[in-house]
């Protein structure tokens, strides 16, 4: 067995030598190509090992292995943890590389193998005592960042460990969390809506009511919200009234707005930065102040809904101008914002502020949600074309400007460290 994967394995380097240098070129991409398949099959194995009993059975020595801050339970169960899951997870990887690297006759997959290999070793010398540092994703201490968005980093993985154990999979490459929808996990979640009377509000409602949520309506009416666990009531200006309640609240959604539509006068300009921009901003300010040190930066996330006005007519220029301000205003934010920040740029949708709409509210509340599943960060749901092209160009220039002329807060507090 072992001399015929050997032999198999020299026929695969055997043809490679033979072939030319663009076959080289090819296997290089393919080795490239390995790491992110076998960390692929890495998440596969771990969905499978929520699942399937006697997987269940090995996994849950990894799950008992840590508190809440990742430091390890004891030597004991760690030790055993990293035999009974890390170590068979490593073999199921590069067991599935070398079948694929052979029933395909690509050298350059092998290195899938050695990858995997590499976790082998270092889990069984940790199960043995030999090799003290845990991995990255597991590291002991406060969760210092937010959820990482092209790499799973701690603040991401202890989502899986301690929000919900059947979410959050990925070990490495966030794609198979995307591809589940399991990026995001609303399972009893509470989450608060503003505008929560209004077409989109009620929507959003009821779609995160379906979804396993806990919706908490925020409203200035005293209308009736179907779905909602709460109401409370509040008025734009009396943010800083609703502290205690987004204290206990994992994700805001700022949804509330109003449209002028052809309107200049000064009141009609105030009324329009009041609610769109200013009440939205001081909102988000306040439930970024309830982010905690210890848990908040993982569960805590604010939904902002700016509209494609930040970058298209929206045939109301007040509407425009006020929405693109908060939506700068987010970017602005974002560059060392406590927790997840996402935009929800949405086209005319049929309501009462907008009589020209196209698509449902109700549609839109579920792609709101489908798409945050998938960790995306700026929803984009819209049917005109323009948005999804001039919106990212928006984004990463103003998000690249911001990095030059922001004043980063960690950075101004170790220079004023070394000068006192
Ligand atoms: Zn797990
Ligand atoms: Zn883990």
């Amino acid at each position: 067995m072992v001399a015929g994967l050997l032999s198999a394995f020299e026929f695969g380097f055997g043809r490679l030598a033979s072939e030319s240098l663009a076959d080289y070129g090819a296997q290089l991409v393919w080795a490239i190509a390995a790491i992110f398949i076998v960390e692929m099959v890495r998440d596969f194995y771990h969905v499978l090992s929520h699942q399937w009993a006697p997987l269940q059975r090995l996994h849950g020595w990894h799950h008992r292995a840590y508190k809440k801050d990742f430091s390890p339970i004891s030597t004991e169960v760690y030790r055993k943890a990293q035999l009974y899951n890390d170590a068979p997870e490593s073999i199921f990887m590069m067991g599935v590389m070398a079948i694929a690297a052979l029933a395909t006759q690509t050298p350059g997959l092998w290195a899938g193998v050695l990858y995997a290999a590499g976790f082998l070793v270092s889990a069984v010398m940790r199960s043995r005592g030999l090799f003290g540092a845990t991995d990255l994703t597991h590291e002991p201490g406060p969760l210092t960042g937010i959820p990482g968005y092209w790499r799973v980093n701690r603040t991401y993985h202890w989502r899986h460990h301690f929000d919900d154990t059947s979410a959050y999979y990925a070990g490495l490459f966030p794609i198979s969390d995307k591809i589940l929808g399991t990026a995001l996990s609303l399972k009893g979640k509470s989450v608060a809506v503003t505008g929560a009377s209004g077409t989109l509000g009620r929507a959003l409602i009821q779609s995160l009511a379906q979804a396993g949520a806990k919706p908490i309506a925020l409203t200035t009416s005293n209308r009736e919200i179907p779905g909602a666990v709460k109401v409370f009531s509040w008025q734009a200006g009396k943010e800083s009234e609703l502290k205690e309640v987004l204290q206990k609240i994992d994700i805001l959604i700022i949804n509330h707005g109003v449209n002028v539509m052809g309107a200049s006068s000064a009141q009609a300009i105030e009324q329009s930065l009041e609610v769109n921009a200013l009440s939205a901003w001081r909102l988000m300010e306040t439930f970024l102040e309830t982010v905690d040190n210890r848990t908040g930066r993982a569960t805590k996330e604010v939904w902002v809904n700016t509209s494609e006005a930040e970058v298209n007519p929206a045939f109301s220029p007040l509407y425009e101008i006020s929405k693109r301000l908060i939506g700068d205003l987010i970017n602005l934010r974002r560059t060392d914002a406590p927790c997840v920040i996402r935009k929800l740029v949405l086209g005319p949708f049929k309501s009462n502020l907008n009589p020209y709409g196209v698509m449902s509210a109700s549609a839109i509340a579920r792609m709101i949600l489908f798409l945050a599943r998938r960790d995306i960060r700026n929803i984009i749901v819209t049917i005109n074309p323009l948005t999804y092209f001039f919106f990212p160009i928006k984004e990463i220039f103003q998000a690249i400007y911001f990095r030059l002329f922001l004043k980063s807060e960690k950075r101004e507090k170790s220079v004023s460290g070394k000068t006192s």
